[in-house]
């Protein structure tokens, strides 16, 4: 399957960061792995021009279960289609802490965004007290069979421990074996439809361009989902070409 390297810009971005994603794009012309960018919505239409005819893709950070209607302040699946998004990330857990979404209602975003022809990237991942209490799988298989509708045969999984996100920390490349091994096998045993070995599966959580070697050397990691490090071209070219190699 090819290999994923996303970034997630999170609420950042104005006009001006568009010059990264020019960079980005000079600097990886023809990349050994796809490479996506998954922008504040304000920005995908402007970025759309941007990446028109290169390799690199562009996709948003959340939709709204309905195609359309009386949901202010929200935006729908093939709104985002429509400007020019392949890809939505769902269920990232500060959505799950800032907005209380359930993994029920991240299923639903999940069969309304595939209808709109977008990859839905379902993240999944533990708190530190879980994984101190030695809750880890549990907890990730609970998300994964909340979360992930059987019946969609094209989706993107992450790995995100929740005290992994933004903080330095990362977990040992035991951890996300294991983590990542737990996660196919639960793939495999949730339907037929489901393309479990073709479903890549991302690490996400403090990826560098100093540690994405290493951790894409461990089984069962397809990629990365990489919120800081993707906002600036040089750092998210480095974890690009760590891909490549892997
Ligand atoms: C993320 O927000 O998905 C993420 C992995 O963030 P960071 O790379 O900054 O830890």
């Amino acid at each position: 399957m090819p290999k994923l390297a996303a970034g997630n810009w999170k609420m950042n971005g104005l006009d001006d960061s568009l010059a990264e994603i020019d960079a980005l794009v000079a600097a990886h012309p023809a990349p050994g792995c796809d490479v996506l960018l998954c922008l504040p919505a304000t920005l995908l239409t402007r970025a759309a021009g941007h990446i028109a005819g290169t390799a690199v893709m562009i996709g948003a950070q959340d939709c709204h279960p309905a195609t359309s209607g009386a949901h202010t302040g929200d935006i729908s699946a093939p709104m985002l289609a429509d400007a020019g998004a392949s890809y939505v990330i769902l269920g990232h857990s500060e959505r799950r802490a800032d907005h209380g979404e359930t993994d029920a209602l991240v299923a639903e975003k999940a069969i309304a965004a595939a209808t709109a022809g977008l990859t839905p990237i379902i993240c999944v991942g533990e708190t530190l007290d879980q994984r101190d209490a030695g809750d880890t799988l549990d907890v990730v298989g609970t998300q994964l069979s909340g979360s992930v509708p059987p019946a969609l045969g094209n989706v993107v999984i992450a790995y995100e421990p929740v005290w992994a996100i933004g903080t330095g920390k990362v977990p040992t490349l035991e951890q996300i074996g294991e983590v990542h091994g737990f996660i196919r096998s639960q793939l495999q045993g949730m339907g037929a439809t489901f393309l479990a070995d073709a479903t890549p599966i991302l690490y996400g959580g403090s990826v560098k361009p100093s540690n994405a070697a290493e951790i894409f050397a461990v089984a069962d990691v397809d990629g990365a989902l990489v919120g800081g490090a993707s906002l600036k071209a040089a750092d998210f070219s480095g974890i690009i070409a760590a891909l490549e190699a892997a």
